[in-house]
C-alpha cells in the first residue's frame, strides 16, 4: 500500500482517470448528456432526490455512524443489511470505507490523514483519494471488528455488483428517463454530497470546539448530508450516534436511527455527555475528546 503523500503526488491522470475511474466519469457523462436530451423535468428531480435520501442515509448511517464508528449496535443480519445498502452508494465497500475512515480520525489533518485538504489539496480531499488506484487495499488491521465476518469480506470484495444491479433494475422499471435521474443524478449527487464532508466540512463553518484538526460545523451541509454537516461535533466526540449535538442542529441520520432504535432493529445508541457537549472548548484551554467511561452518563 503506498504512502497517501507518494499517491496524491502522482499525475492527474493517473489519479482521476484510471480503469476503476471509468464508471465514475461514465455516469457523470450520463446524468449531464441524459438530462441534455430530456430537457428539465421537476418529476425526475423528484425521482433523483427520492433515490438519493436512502443512499446518503447508508453512507452516513451504516458506513460511517456504524463501521467506521461503532456509535450503536444491532443484529448480523441488520448490520448485513446496512452492509448491502450502502454497497449501492457506489463508495467501495464497508471494510475498505471504515478502514479509510480511522485513519482520517486518527490523523486528522496531519501528515498520513487519507483525505486532508490541508494536507494534500482540496481536490484530492474531495474525491482524488477514492479514485486513486494507490489507495485501493482495505487495511484489515485497522477494521478487524468487522473483518471477522465473511459475508462483509464478501461485500468488500464484490461491492460493485450491487451499483450495477440498482442501474439495470432502475433501467428496466422505468426505462432511460428513470436511468438517467434516478440512478446517474441520484448517484452523483451522492458522491459530491458526501464528499463535501472530506473536502469543504474542513474549510468552511463555525468550529465549536478546540479540535487538533480544522473541522467545522455548516448547517447547509448537515441538511444536504443528513447530518453529517455537524462535522466540528463529530471531531470533537466521534462516538456520538448523533452529530447535531443541539436540538435545532438537525441531524435527519440521527432521526432515522432513532426510528430504527424504536421498533427494535438497533439498539445500545452512543449518547454525548454532558459535559462534553456543554465543552465551548473554543474558548478554553481544555481539551475534551472521546471518554469511553462517559458512556453511562450520556444522554441523546
Ligand atoms: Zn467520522
Ligand atoms: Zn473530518
Amino acid at each position: 500500500m503506498s504512502s497517501v503523500a507518494d499517491a496524491s503526488a502522482q499525475s492527474w491522470r493517473r489519479i482521476y482517470f484510471n480503469a476503476l475511474s471509468i464508471p465514475f466519469w461514465g455516469v457523470h457523462l450520463l446524468a449531464v448528456i441524459g438530462i441534455a436530451m430530456l430537457g428539465f423535468s421537476w418529476t425526475g428531480l423528484l425521482l433523483a432526490v427520492a433515490l438519493y435520501v436512502p443512499r446518503i442515509f447508508f453512507v452516513t448511517g451504516a458506513y460511517h455512524r456504524y463501521f467506521s464508528h461503532r456509535s450503536y449496535k444491532t443484529s448480523r443480519w441488520f448490520q448485513f443489511v446496512l452492509a448491502l445498502g450502502a454497497t449501492f452508494t457506489s463508495q467501495k465497500g464497508p471494510l475498505w470505507w471504515a478502514a479509510h475512515h480511522r485513519i482520517h480520525h486518527k490523523l486528522s489533518d496531519a501528515p498520513g490523514d487519507l483525505h486532508s485538504v490541508k494536507q494534500s489539496g482540496f481536490w484530492w480531499s474531495h474525491m482524488g483519494w477514492i479514485l486513486s488506484r494507490d489507495l485501493e487495499d482495505t487495511d484489515l488491521s485497522r477494521i478487524r471488528d468487522f473483518a471477522k465476518y465473511p459475508e462483509l469480506r464478501f461485500l468488500n470484495t464484490y461491492w460493485m455488483i450491487p451499483p450495477v444491479f440498482a442501474g439495470v433494475v432502475t433501467f428496466m422499471i422505468g426505462g432511460f428517463f428513470a436511468l438517467v435521474w434516478g440512478f446517474a443524478l441520484a448517484q452523483v449527487m451522492t458522491w459530491h454530497g458526501t464528499f463535501t464532508i472530506n473536502s469543504l466540512s474542513h474549510l468552511w463553518g463555525a468550529r465549536r470546539y478546540r479540535t487538533d484538526d480544522d473541522s467545522r460545523n455548516n448547517p447547509v451541509l448537515a441538511v444536504i448530508t443528513m447530518g453529517e454537516g455537524w462535522h466540528n461535533n463529530h471531531h470533537h466526540y466521534q462516538v456520538s450516534v448523533r452529530q447535531g449535538f443541539f436540538w435545532w442542529e438537525v441531524d435527519a441520520t440521527y432521526y432515522v436511527l432513532r426510528a430504527f432504535a424504536a421498533v427494535g432493529l438497533v439498539w445500545d445508541l452512543h449518547g454525548i455527555p454532558e459535559h462534553v457537549r456543554a465543552d465551548q472548548a473554543m474558548s478554553s484551554d481544555d481539551d475534551a475528546g472521546p471518554i469511553a467511561s462517559d458512556v453511562a452518563q450520556s444522554t441523546l
